[in-house]
Formats: C-alpha cells, sequence, structure tokens
C-alpha cells in the first residue's frame, strides 16, 4: 500500500509541476534537472528502503539523485556546445557525464551506494559495470527501444545513417522528407528511446541542432527511466520470477519508460496551446538553441 501512495506521489508531482513550471532558460534546466534527480532518487530510496526511517532514505536518495541530476545538467551543457560548434566529440564528452549522472539517480532510487552501478548506453545496448561487491560487466540489449525502434522504422520508413550513428554511438535514421505533421508543426525530427530520426531537408535550424534538441529527449528518456528500480517483479510466487531471470540475462526491460512516456503524455496535454510549454519540449529548445 505504502508502495502505492508513492507511486501516485510521483506521478502527480511532475504532473501537478508542470502546470506551472516552464523551462525557458539555462536555470531552469539546471533546477528541472537536479529536483527530478532528487525526487526520483529519494522516492525510489523509500521503496528500496531496509530498516531505516523514511524521512532518512528520502533525503539520502534527494541528495545522491540531485547530485546526479547536477552531472546530467552538465551533459546536457555539452550538447549545446555541440549544437553551436558541430563538433562531435562533445557528443561523447556529454554522454559519458549524462550516464554517469544517470547512474548516481538509479542507485539513488535504488538505495544503493553513490556509485555501487554504472551503466552506458551504446546504440541498443546498456553496459553495465557493478562496482558493489563484485565485478561484474554485463553488456544487455535494450528491450524497449528495440521495439520502440523497429515500429518507428516501419512507421516512417527512414534510412539508417551510419556515418551519424557511428559518431554518435546512437541508431540515427535520416532521409529527405519531413517526418510528419499537424496543423502547428511539421515534424523534422524525433528522438524516442535510444533511437533518433531527423530530417535532411533544408530548414533553418542546421542537423545538429536538430540533432542535439532530439538527444536532450533521449537523455530525458533514460534520466526517467530511473525510476525502473521502482518495479521489482523478481518475488512474484506466479511463477514468472524464473522466465524474469532469464530474459534480464540477455535483456534490459524498463518499466520505468511507462513512467517518462505518461509524463511527456500528460505535461504536452496540459500545455495544447503551447508546444514549449511542456518542460521536456521546453529544455531540449533551450539546449539545443540558446547559441543559436
Ligand atoms: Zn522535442
Amino acid at each position: 500500500m505504502k508502495k502505492l501512495i508513492l507511486l501516485c506521489l510521483i506521478i502527480l508531482l511532475p504532473v501537478t509541476g508542470q502546470t506551472q513550471f516552464k523551462i525557458e532558460n539555462n536555470k531552469d534546466v539546471f533546477l528541472f534537472n537536479v529536483i527530478s534527480g532528487g525526487i526520483i532518487g529519494g522516492i525510489g530510496s523509500i521503496i528500496n528502503k531496509k530498516n531505516e526511517k523514511t524521512y532518512k532514505a528520502f533525503f539520502k536518495g534527494f541528495y545522491k539523485g540531485a547530485l546526479g541530476g547536477t552531472l546530467v545538467f552538465g551533459g546536457k551543457q555539452m550538447l549545446s556546445n555541440f549544437s553551436r560548434t558541430h563538433n562531435y566529440s562533445n557528443i561523447w564528452a556529454s554522454k559519458v557525464l549524462t550516464y554517469s549522472g544517470i547512474s548516481m539517480i538509479e542507485n539513488a532510487a535504488a538505495n544503493k551506494k553513490l556509485l555501487s552501478n554504472l551503466h552506458f548506453n551504446l546504440f541498443l545496448f546498456r553496459i553495465n559495470y557493478r562496482a558493489d561487491n563484485q565485478f561484474v560487466f554485463r553488456p544487455r540489449a535494450l528491450l524497449y527501444s528495440i521495439l520502440n525502434t523497429g515500429y518507428t522504422i516501419i512507421k516512417y520508413d527512414m534510412h539508417i545513417n551510419p556515418k551519424i550513428s557511428l559518431w554518435t554511438g546512437i541508431p540515427v535514421f535520416s532521409d529527405n522528407k519531413i517526418l510528419s505533421k499537424n496543423s502547428h508543426f511539421k515534424f523534422i525530427g524525433i528522438g524516442m528511446g535510444n533511437s533518433i530520426w531527423v530530417t535532411n531537408f533544408q530548414t533553418s535550424l542546421s542537423f545538429e541542432t536538430i540533432m542535439s534538441h532530439e538527444l536532450t529527449h533521449i537523455y530525458q528518456f533514460n534520466m526517467f527511466s530511473s525510476t525502473n528500480n521502482y518495479f521489482s517483479i523478481t518475488n512474484t510466487k506466479f511463477g514468472i520470477s524464473k522466465f524474469y531471470k532469464k530474459l534480464t540475462k540477455y535483456f534490459y526491460l524498463n518499466f520505468g519508460a511507462i513512467l517518462y512516456n505518461g509524463c511527456y503524455y500528460l505535461a504536452s496535454e496540459l500545455n495544447k496551446d503551447y508546444y514549449f510549454g511542456n518542460p521536456f519540449e521546453g529544455e531540449a529548445a533551450v539546449i539545443s538553441l540558446q547559441n543559436e
């Protein structure tokens, strides 16, 4: 019951916060990352606590998560550099900083030591290094992102861009066409799960600016996926445990994706009249456009 209340709280907090909170500058980006990291870590720390007081578990998780959020903010600043300079080495520096930060938030949400588990996403794989009690190096395929990528490949019929994919360590699809349209917008880029779709069409924005916007969404997705540590089905009595163990040996299951997608959807519903009023879009705009 306690867990259920906490889960409701984590869903309600960003939603109520997002009705007021718009991201319009770098200071807002900083607050968004530090506070989100802290809350994700704090609530996860309570859910996964053992024999400790609730408020202590929350503050312990909050400070670790906030620290992780600070690194994620630093990683996003490197993306801004990439948008300005078009220098792809910025992306790798950005990825190292961001995934170090996200690892800290994940550890906070699991009520573990700050650096007990480090991970780095490369293409559609998650490379995990467990440093807590033994050396375990475990690459696993990102199941949600694989399914999502497959679906989007079929939907938009775009071709993989091998050069940009290698330069960024992310599957990037590009083509000379607009992805989709609604009454207000022509969509020229999509960042979903761990893959990116970008139009090569001549627009007022550079390819690198669109890439840094979409990469910001990928970081947001992975940061909010730290809530995966809220969901544990390994101890169930319904026989799922064996299957789950086998599956998770080779695949990383991401239940946190549900929460990110839910938050993104609700935030965009609440800001229907202004696309960039959605903090996830506001942040991506600040990161990619602040140097234009
Ligand atoms: Zn966007």
